[in-house]
């Protein structure tokens, strides 16, 4: 149901806490009945043995963890493009400026 994590019950006013760092649960996507500490959950459990649906909510969990990653994959990318901008500008500045100018 949406508004409501189907696994633990918690709603957005009475969201469950991280265990790492006690941040409040979020809703994993659009469908709004997977909390991220559910997903969590899902991700950890063993496959072995989970239903169709359990199945599905792992898809979920995983596709969601792997959309948190690229984020965070693009972010050290431009962080990557940046300093590489900066090496590849210093031997350029440095052939462009002349003694005397
Ligand atoms: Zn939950
Ligand atoms: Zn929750």
């Amino acid at each position: 149901m949406k508004g409501t994590c189907i696994i633990c019950g918690c709603t957005e006013s009475t969201p469950c806490f991280h265990v790492d760092d006690h941040r409040p649960c979020a809703w994993i996507d659009a469908q709004q009945d997977l909390c991220s500490c559910c997903s969590l959950q899902v991700i950890a459990s063993p496959i072995d043995g989970t239903s169709a649906t359990d199945m599905a909510l792992v898809v979920r969990a995983l596709r969601q963890a792997l959309v948190e990653n690229m984020v965070e994959i693009a972010e050290l990318r431009e962080v990557m493009a940046m300093n590489m901008l900066a090496v590849s500008n210093r031997p350029a500045r440095g052939g462009l400026w002349t003694p005397g100018s």
